[in-house]
């Protein structure tokens, strides 16, 4: 690009002389075009009708023509394909229209930068947003096919690892719904998280080849292909100013290409976008190679390209320092910051303007090297001074942390960053350099103060730290629940609260979509609410699930209520029969616990519970057992694939559910189940099933959960810590419909447990005894020991509230008509109101 500086003047050279858009001189063509000619892209263009005879019209077109198939030979899958493409294009022509009006208009967008987006099954929830579902039903119906067996057909769209990724899925939904300018930003995984399946009880992981059949939720944009080096030298040159200015050259080079998926808002035409890059070779062969013979050699390079973006690193809440991971995170914020600012030139603003066009919020600190790739940009490219070039860094980038987690926290070996992105390094020892200056003199003679809140950590090798490269470089930075939000103010940012003031720091308690999470996973509950409220506004104003409060006192409402969550117990327990063979009965209280296994999370201290009940019932004699609520206690969720101990977890959940099961002297009275590979569909069959979900990592270990949310939302009480949104949730539905617990020290009934599983009553009990070595020698560094009575206690409470089946459905209903608060709607309207400051831009007025 030929860009003629004058770095004489920091306010004028942001003035490029820069002409030639392609999108502009296409007006002007158009401009000339006939009459006849806009007629007919009129007529042509507008959208296809959306009833039953449109649906079947397209649905045989995508069959005979995309699918080249025949009547005799469309299959489930098929059919799940026609009505994607048939939903595809109704898509696509949503999307056209808001992004014409978007370039139109011209408002602040809002870039929400995040390595995963666990988006799950797209047809369901597409069909809903765009009001689709009867009609496409009855369409699809009538040509042979019922609609649940076609929406079966998808496979998940897994590219993520838990929480963080999911809150991102939610988070698109929010904007698009709520017509904020919007773009996600991501990166197209070959393989998504991994699917889990169990052997002998043991985790197995197999690849997630997600793509092996067409996925007809993207968009390839071929047009859309940008370089990213890697490796290379700087060198230093005078330029026509006398300026002396940074070059970055050399290394190796790979192409980003983009893959779009639109993302319908619900009851809005606007639909959203989240650009995934997928990692190709710069030239398909090195041709000179190719013919000096060098054959293998020029392959590999092509593949060594596609590498970069083939997998998602399967660890949740840990870091693993993996040098292909760093190239993945450059390579994904770098496209995307090229992407970003080659939209904004177009508009010809100054650059000054660029904070007002734009905002960038950082999901964790994977996305942080763009403060440090917008700064090279402007200053090495542009030719901006420091100082401009740093103030329009710093009111663009805002960061969201998401946990305290020590072993979390992302840090890069110096010489490895050096390596992959010289120039890089120089600027963030750059800004380390100018920021300490800055603390030093707030605190002159404090040499601790600098080694705490420096940039690099001084070790051998040295590492970067990407939280405080993050504070440092972003306007805001919020935790995601209340609690969250104060502790990093007191822990990890204390020294930065102090320098920056506590204006910086802000609390955005994470929310969920009810679109997704009620009315798609649970559509028998979101029916009776809407009969009940007479009305379907809450789907997109959830506070007015408050309305339902004044049902509670009505006995048909509560029975109706209960049948729907046994619909949806009776719905599981057949999954869970055809899934693990066992059977459970829908009349038991079913007790949940599904997320990543992790040692904070606790799945452990369920499972020691589980035993203890185990024990308790085997003492019981047939009069005390009449007065025993029989349990379902379900666990679900991946290991990261080197985590031992998590691993151990499943397979003592998965022994302990073989022995009780079998046990055919308790009955029906305990069955432990491990349902294989949780994921967002699985989540959505699950959740709407629950009675009792538990919550129980060590306290200040999590920072917000979004499943305790999804629950409650579907009428399943939560057993939980106080730690996370528990809290907020807490505040919201009152004392009456939480179990809460917290720290008592050490339980007796601990031990005879242990003894349990060391004398070999759950296999064998060797294999185990590097899981009971977490709890004993000093350790126990998630408190299982001082939590284990409360934690029994409160389960006492659980059974004995259980017992009262009609008041147990007044606190079902109560926790549902409370949870207003949790929507991602609530969420996205504060991150975009205090701090992106980004407006609706609705693209059709209703
Ligand atoms: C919501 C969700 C999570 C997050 O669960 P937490 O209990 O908050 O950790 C993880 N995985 C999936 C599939 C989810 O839908």
């Amino acid at each position: 690009m030929a860009a003629t500086v004058d770095t004489s003047d920091a306010k004028k050279h942001h003035k490029r002389t820069f002409t030639g858009f392609a999108h502009q001189d296409l007006k002007k063509e158009r401009a000339k075009w006939s009459k006849e000619t806009l007629a007919l892209w009129e007529k042509y263009g507008a959208s296809e009708p959306v009833d039953k005879d449109g649906f079947q019209k397209s649905f045989i077109r995508h069959v005979t023509t995309t699918l080249a198939r025949s009547s005799l030979n469309v299959d489930n899958f098929s059919a799940y394909q026609a009505t994607a493409h048939t939903v595809r294009d109704r898509l696509i022509e949503r999307w056209n229209v808001t992004q014409q009006a978007h370039t139109l208009k011209d408002p602040k967008r809002v870039y929400y930068f995040s390595l995963e987006f666990l988006l799950g099954r797209s047809l369901d929830n597409a069909l809903l947003n765009l009001d689709l579902k009867e009609q496409f039903g009855e369409g699809v119906k009538e040509l042979g096919f019922r609609m649940e067996d076609v929406l079966e057909q998808e496979v998940d769209a897994a590219l993520g690892n838990g929480g963080l990724g999911r809150l991102a899925a939610c988070y698109m939904d929010s904007l698009a719904t709520l017509d904020y300018p919007a773009w996600g930003y991501g990166l197209r995984y070959t393989y998504g998280i991994f699917q889990q399946r169990l052997k002998d009880g043991y985790q197995m992981e197999f690849p997630d080849y997600w793509l092996n059949f067409d996925n007809p939720w993207e968009l390839q944009r071929l047009d859309i292909a940008i370089e990213i080096r890697f490796g290379g030298s700087v060198s230093k040159y005078t330029d026509e100013n006398g300026h002396i200015r940074s070059r970055w050259e050399g290394g190796d080079a790979v192409q980003a290409v983009a893959y779009d998926v639109p993302i319908p808002g619900y009851g809005t035409k606007n639909c959203i976008n989240i650009r995934l890059w997928s990692s190709k070779p710069k030239r398909q062969f090195d041709l000179s190679r190719f013919n000096e013979g060098e054959y293998e050699q020029a392959v590999q390079e092509q593949m060594k390209a596609e590498n970069i973006t083939a997998v998602l690193y399967p660890n949740d809440n840990h870091m693993v320092g993996k040098e292909l991971r760093l190239k993945q995170q450059y390579f994904w914020v770098a496209a995307s910051l090229s992407d970003i600012i080659r939209r904004f030139k177009k508009t010809e603003r100054d650059w000054d303007q660029f904070p007002e066009k734009v905002a960038i919020q950082l999901n964790d600190t994977h996305p942080t090297l763009a403060i440090v790739e917008l700064q090279r940009i402007l200053v090495d490219e542009e030719g901006l001074n420091w100082d401009d070039a740093w103030d329009i860094v710093t009111r663009t980038f805002a960061f969201t942390n998401h946990t305290v987690l020590p072993e979390a926290m992302e840090k890069w070996p110096v010489p490895m960053v050096e390596y992959l992105l010289p120039r890089h390094m120089q600027i963030i020892f750059d800004v380390n350099l100018f920021f300490l200056q800055k603390v030093e003199q707030q605190y002159p003679n404090d040499r601790d103060v600098l080694a705490r809140m420096s940039i690099i950590e001084e070790a051998t090798p040295q590492f970067v730290r990407m939280a405080h490269l993050a504070v440092v470089g972003s306007h805001r930075v919020n935790g995601v629940a209340a609690l969250h939000s104060n502790l990093i103010k007191t822990t990890i940012f204390k020294d930065f609260v102090k320098y920056f003031g506590a204006d910086k720091f802000e609390n955005k308690t994470n929310g969920i979509t009810p679109r997704r999470w009620l009315h798609q996973a649970n559509p028998k509950l979101s029916e009776l609410i809407t009969e009940a409220l007479g009305h379907k506004k809450w789907l997109k104003d959830l506070n007015l699930l408050k309305n339902l409060e004044q049902h509670v006192k009505n006995k048909d409402f509560r029975r109706r209520w209960i049948a729907v969550k046994h619909s949806n117990k009776v719905r599981l327990a057949e999954y869970i029969k055809s899934k693990t063979g066992i059977d459970v009965n829908p009349n038991s209280l079913f007790d949940v616990q599904v997320k990543r296994i992790h040692e904070y999370k606790r799945q452990f201290m369920n499972i020691l519970g589980v035993i203890h009940r185990y024990h308790e019932l085997k003492s019981l004699t047939p009069e005390e057992r009449q007065n025993v609520v029989p349990r379902v206690v379900i666990f679900g969720g991946k290991a990261a694939p080197g985590y031992y101990i998590a691993k151990l977890v499943i397979k003592l959940i998965n022994n302990v559910s073989a022995v009780v099961n079998a046990d055919e002297s308790i009955e029906d009275l305990l069955k432990v189940v491990f349902i294989p590979d949780y994921n967002v569909s699985l989540a959505e069959i699950i959740i709407p099933a629950s009675d009792i979900s538990q919550h129980i990592s060590t306290a200040g270990t999590e920072a917000s959960g979004t499943s305790n949310m999804k629950f409650v939302l579907n009428g399943g009480l939560i057993l939980g810590t106080v730690d996370g949104a528990n809290i907020e949730i807490h505040e919201e539905i009152g004392d009456d419909n939480i179990f809460l617990y917290r720290n008592v020290p050490i339980d007796p009934a601990l031990q005879s447990v242990i003894t349990s599983i060391e004398t070999g009553n759950f296999g064998d009990a060797r294999i185990f005894s590097p899981l009971i070595n977490t709890l004993t020698f000093g350790k126990d560094y998630y408190l299982i020991s001082d939590d284990f009575g409360s934690y029994l206690d409160a389960q006492k409470l659980v059974d004995e509230a259980y017992k009262d089946q009609d008041d147990w459905s007044k606190k079902s209903i109560l926790c549902t008509a409370r949870m207003g608060f949790f929507s991602s709607d609530r969420a996205i309207r504060e991150y975009a109101e205090q701090i992106w400051e980004v407006k609706p831009v609705p693209v059709q007025p209703e």
